[in-house]
């Protein structure tokens, strides 16, 4: 009695205990302790994986159906930090479909990963290069009436996975995200936003070029539930709307003894195995885009301040 009641409270105590990204006993290379799904077995097909040039060129992959992305939904949405990422929940009256993908998906939230203040921090690599930061517009497919039912079906999500690179102007429709990020900087905070059409986050002119992989989630329970579709074309962000993220997350509560930033909230690359990546029609297989890694970015910022301190006092 006393044995089985000392193994609950261990049992109770490994279900209560929480993933995360820092740590050695809690980071992704121990979630399989935790979540037996999220152990790597040879054959899975986890996420995410490195795109390189051994892809299939696919035809039929034409532009997804984004039903109510241009729209600008009712009610409100809401940003949260859910301690492993930021969170935008939107309510209904979005879905995906088309583009080979199997059903019909409902848009539920999207989320942001990212790296540290001079590390890129995109989950997807291309050509082994990451991007600073990677968008994930989480949808599930609509004949489920919740998300448990979904993680049963081999097909029961669709992500759609944009790259994030930097540039030096910020993004007025980003800056609808990056002006309440102050506000969720800390676990379990919460804002309300105001909803605007989702297809302004994205990069609206090159939404037929994208590649397509089944995989899984790449967050404890790991599910291999998931049809990808990763768009090769970024969305540009400015260098200060990315340091928001890098710098002035937090992975604890607000009155924590102490304060532990979120960064590098990335999974790592895993074997695509036996798997094939195809290549939506339009998809230019860009190469070179993804190599900007941030400190050339922060470089350079740093050679424009130089070459305009000199220029002024040339000027003098
Ligand atoms: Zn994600």
């Amino acid at each position: 009695m006393i044995w089985t009641a000392a193994l609950l409270i261990v049992v109770s105590y490994v279900h209560s205990e929480d993933y995360c990204y820092d740590e050695p006993h809690c980071d992704p290379y121990a979630w399989g302790d935790m979540f037996p799904s999220c152990h790597p077995l040879l054959e899975e097909h986890h996420s995410p994986i490195n795109l390189d040039h051994q892809m299939t060129r696919n035809e039929s992959l034409e532009y997804l159906h984004l039903e109510g992305f241009e729209e600008i939904q009712t009610g409100h949405w809401t940003l949260k930090n859910d301690g492993h990422s930021v969170v935008l929940q939107v309510g209904g009256g979005m879905s995906v479909s088309g583009g080979g993908l199997p059903d019909v998906y409902h848009t539920i939230q999207l989320h942001f990963h990212w790296g540290g203040p001079a590390t890129n921090g995109s989950e997807h690599t291309v050509d082994g290069r990451r991007y600073p930061m990677e968008m994930h517009v989480v949808n599930m497919k609509s004949i489920h009436p919740n998300l448990t039912a979904a993680l049963d079906d081999p097909t029961g999500l669709a992500v759609l996975g944009f790259f994030i690179d930097v540039v030096y102007a910020d993004n007025v429709h980003f800056g609808l995200i990056s002006q309440k990020l102050s506000s969720v900087a800390y676990k379990g905070q919460t804002a309300k936003i105001k909803p605007f059409p989702l297809m302004n986050l994205l990069p609206k002119n090159n939404m037929s070029q994208y590649y397509r992989y089944y995989g899984s989630l790449t967050t404890p329970p790991c599910s291999q539930v998931v049809v990808w579709t990763l768009y090769e074309v970024p969305v540009y962000i400015s260098w200060s709307q990315l340091a928001q993220f890098t710098s002035q997350i937090f992975s604890t509560e607000e009155d924590a003894e102490q304060v532990t930033p979120l960064q590098k909230n990335f999974r790592h690359i895993h074997p695509t195995f036996s798997r094939i990546v195809s290549v939506s029609k339009d998809a230019k297989l860009l190469t070179g885009t993804a190599s900007r890694p941030l400190m050339s970015a922060v470089s350079l910022h740093l050679l424009q301040i130089i070459l305009l301190g000199s220029f002024i006092i040339s000027g003098l």
